[in-house]
C-alpha cells in the first residue's frame, strides 16, 4: 500500500523528471522509449548496434501511425513522441543528462552489471537507473554500483505500448524515493505501477513461467494438442493469449532460461520441461525464427 506521503512525493518526482535515457534499442527498449516520449519526457535511445537503432526509429513511427490510424492515439501524442524522442549511439551522450536511466539490454547477469557500472559513472548523481530485467537480481545489479539506493526494477510488458503494467521492483537496497521516481515516471508513460519486493521473477514471471513449463509437460504427456491447450486456456479461464502462442511471441529461449534461473532458486517445480529443451535445441525458437511451437512458415499449425 502507499501511503499519502509517499503520493505525495510521488507527485513532486513526476513533475521533476524530464530526461530519460533507454539503453537498448530492441524489442523492449524501443517500446519504452516510445511511451516515455509520448509522455512528454525527453527521451534519448542508445544502442551497441546502430542497425538496431535504425529498426527501432521505423517500429516507433510505424506503430505510432497505426495507433493514429486505429483511433487509439491521439495525434497530438503521436506529435509529441516524435518530437521528444531521439535516438543516439554515444553512452555518454544518452545517460550524461539523464533524470532517470531504462536499461533494456539482453537478459545476462554479466553484460547488465557492465551496462550498470558504466552508467554509474556517466549519469548525474541524482539519476535513478532501473533495469526492465525480467528476473536477474535487481539487489545484486545494484549492489554493483556506487549508487544501490538509487537503481530499482521496472519491469514493462511486451508490446510495451499497449500492456498497461509496469511491475516496480523494489531492491534490498532501493530507498523510498527512487520507488517514487519509477512510480511517478511509469504513470507518466501512462502504466499502472505495482509494488513488488525483489524476488526471483517478480509476481508475473514466475506465475507465467509455471504456466508455460506445465503446458509444455502436458504437450510431452500427450494431453492434448498444443492448439487445444491454447484454445482451452483463453476460452475457459480467460487468458487472451494461449501458452503456446505467447512463448512463442517471448521465444523459447528466452523462456528456457528463465526457467533455468528460477529452477536454481525457488527449487524443483520449475524444472525446465524436456520438450522446451528439445524445441531450443532445434532452433524452433518462436516466431523470430519463423518455427517455434506453432509454424509461421506456413498457415498456423499445431507440433
Ligand atoms: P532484444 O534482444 O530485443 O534487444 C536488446 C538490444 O540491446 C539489442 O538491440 C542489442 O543490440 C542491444 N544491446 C546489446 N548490448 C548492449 C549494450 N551493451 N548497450 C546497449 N545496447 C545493447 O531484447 P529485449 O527482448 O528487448 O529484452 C531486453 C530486456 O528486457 C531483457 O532483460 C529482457 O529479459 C527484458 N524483457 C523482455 C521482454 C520480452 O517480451 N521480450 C519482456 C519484459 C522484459
Amino acid at each position: 500500500m502507499i501511503s499519502q506521503a509517499m503520493a505525495d512525493q510521488m507527485s513532486e518526482e513526476g513533475a521533476q523528471l524530464r530526461r530519460v535515457a533507454v539503453i537498448g534499442g530492441g524489442t523492449m527498449g524501443r517500446g519504452i522509449a516510445q511511451v516515455a516520449a509520448m509522455g512528454g519526457l525527453e527521451t534519448t535511445l542508445f544502442d551497441v548496434d546502430a542497425s538496431a537503432l535504425e529498426r527501432a526509429q521505423q517500429a516507433i513511427a510505424g506503430a505510432l501511425q497505426k495507433g493514429v490510424e486505429l483511433g487509439k492515439v491521439p495525434a497530438e501524442a503521436a506529435e509529441r513522441a516524435r518530437t521528444h524522442l531521439r535516438t543516439s549511439s554515444q553512452l555518454e551522450d544518452a545517460a550524461r543528462g539523464a533524470d532517470l536511466v531504462i536499461e533494456a539490454v539482453p537478459e545476462e547477469i554479466a553484460l547488465k552489471i557492465t551496462t550498470f557500472r558504466a552508467l554509474d559513472r556517466i549519469a548525474p548523481p541524482h539519476a535513478v537507473l532501473a533495469t526492465n530485467t525480467s528476473a536477474l537480481s535487481i539487489t545484486e545489479i545494484a549492489g554493483a554500483t556506487e549508487r544501490p539506493e538509487r537503481v530499482i526494477g521496472m519491469h514493462f510488458f511486451n508490446p510495451v505500448h499497449l500492456m498497461r503494467l509496469v511491475e516496480v521492483v523494489r531492491a534490498l537496497q532501493t530507498s523510498d524515493a527512487t520507488l517514487a521516481v519509477a512510480f511517478a515516471a511509469a504513470r507518466r508513460m501512462g502504466k499502472e505501477p505495482v509494488q513488488v519486493n525483489e524476488s526471483p521473477g517478480f509476481v508475473t514471471t514466475r506465475v507465467n513461467a509455471l504456466i508455460g513449463n506445465e503446458a509444455f509437460y502436458m504437450l510431452q504427456e500427450g494431453v492434448a494438442s498444443a492448439a487445444d491447450i491454447d484454445q482451452a486456456l483463453k476460452l475457459g479461464l480467460n487468458h487472451p493469449m494461449g501458452p503456446f502462442e505467447l512463448v512463442d511471441l517471448v521465444g523459447l529461449d528466452t523462456r528456457l532460461k528463465i526457467l533455468r534461473f528460477l529452477h536454481q532458486t525457488l527449487g524443483e517445480k520449475y524444472r525446465p520441461c524436456p520438450l522446451l529443451e528439445k524445441y531450443v535445441q532445434a532452433g524452433r525458437l518462436g516466431r523470430k525464427a519463423g518455427q517455434g511451437v506453432y509454424d509461421y512458415r506456413s498457415p498456423k499449425t499445431g507440433a
